[in-house]
């Protein structure tokens, strides 16, 4: 057992905190001649200017361990002789994993089940600052047999025909940024929604042609900020990119979608919002409930919101005049008086239609009963600055809940 920490040491008998915090490698271990018995287990602290490093009896020799702040990766050890406090700072799970093994030397496990260090000298590369950038741009520098740097924060690979995003990207805990940009992925797998830290994901010149709609779910949906999907081949985008509930910046520009999510006004933080380039022939009307900074719709085949004659204003599809279901009413009342129970409260898929809700031009609230309406949107009133091909009304397709609201955004 051996992990690559910060270490500051205190010397208790010099009345001083000693020296200062300094890339280290703790190990412990026995020596290799040595007997298979705790009394031979000593920790060993490596540093730069020392790397032969300090031996420190753990039998007996162990005045207290710290652990308090250990769910931060921090926790001391206090030896009786020589007198010092280790003050270590790792990885909370190296931190946890080293305080594992400490456990079982001082309550006199067997040995021989420990990981234990053979107290060689730390080479320089266990006492180097753990990598948290890395950016592949060569086929040939792509690990194949090795792994990624656990403490990776910052991961490119580009342009080396990467076909796919590995378990072994994914299962990075630490990974912030991932820009496989540039490559040839065709999907993108489901277990990429357990990607805990995850804020921004770049994506763009790959050959998606479509998103599982689980992969917008789970951990990666509340932690998702920037999402770049563009130059892709893709036709739709899945219903779940509701749920990436604190994104800002959307980038599906250049794809062959037709649609935008109708619910795509669930994105309440969304600031810039690019969908150029594609084969988009309306917007959502409820985009007017967002607040866009920037918004660029060129390049689309939008239907003139100003040509009465081609922008059919007679609904879609209506579904009024029918007694709505009693599911239907209750969950109304809930949106309603602010009443927003979970899955913890009510039956899961209660609580996943509650959630489906779309929203009328008026604001309100829709389920079932609801007509699908073209109705003509000037797009200067959705965001500061807009990038159109076409006259500043194009036609969306709005969501309207009741007969009044069909009157007053349908009329001619
Ligand atoms: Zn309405």
């Amino acid at each position: 057992m051996r992990i690559n920490c910060e270490v500051q040491v205190s010397h208790r008998s010099a009345g001083s905190v000693g020296k200062k915090c300094c890339r280290s490698s703790l190990g412990i271990g026995r020596l290799p001649d040595s007997k298979a018995e705790v009394s031979s287990l000593f920790i060993h602290l490596c540093t730069v200017q020392n790397k032969q490093g300090t031996k420190y009896k753990v039998a007996g020799n162990i005045e207290g361990v710290f652990t308090k702040f250990v769910s931060e990766g921090k926790f001391t050890i206090r030896f009786k002789e020589p007198p010092h406090d280790l003050c270590v700072k790792a990885d909370v799970v190296l931190a946890k994993s080293f305080l594992s093994t400490l456990k079982m030397a001082l309550q006199n496990k067997d040995i021989n089940k420990m990981h234990l260090s053979n107290l060689a000298p730390a080479k320089q590369s266990q006492l180097e600052k753990p990598k948290t950038k890395l950016v592949i741009l060569n086929k040939k520098d792509y690990p194949i047999t090795t792994t990624f740097p656990y403490s990776l924060e910052n991961l490119h690979v580009n342009n080396v025909e990467l076909n796919r995003v590995e378990n072994r990207i994914i299962g990075l805990k630490r990974l912030k940024s991932l820009d496989l940009s540039h490559n040839v992925i065709r999907t993108l797998p489901v277990a990429m929604n357990r990607m805990q830290c995850l804020t921004e994901l770049h994506l763009s010149h790959n050959s998606l042609k479509e998103i599982d709609h689980r992969v917008f779910t789970g951990k990666l949906s509340r932690t998702l900020r920037r999402l770049d999907l563009s130059n892709n081949e893709l036709e739709l985008l899945p219903v779940t990119l509701k749920f990436l509930e604190g994104l800002v910046n959307l980038n599906v520009s250049s794809n062959k979608l037709r649609y935008l999510p109708l619910s795509l006004d669930r994105l309440q933080a969304l600031k810039f919002l690019s969908a150029s380039h594609n084969k988009l022939e309306v917007l959502p009307a409820t985009l007017v409930h967002l607040q866009l900074e920037e918004m660029d719709i060129f390049g689309n085949s939008f239907i003139d919101g100003d040509n009465r004659d081609r922008l059919n204003l007679v609904p879609v599809s209506k579904s009024h005049g029918s007694f709505p279901r009693l599911k239907e009413i209750a969950a109304l009342s809930c949106m309603r008086n602010g009443l927003r129970p979970t899955a913890a409260d009510i039956p899961s898929t209660l609580a996943d239609y509650l959630y489906s809700w779309l929203k009328c031009l008026c604001g309100g609230f829709c389920y079932e009963s609801h007509t699908l309406a073209y109705v003509s949107l000037d797009v200067r009133k959705i965001a500061h600055s807009i990038s159109v091909s076409v006259s500043n009304h194009v036609a969306a397709m709005a969501t309207l809940c009741s007969k009044r609201c069909c009157d007053r955004y349908c009329k001619r």
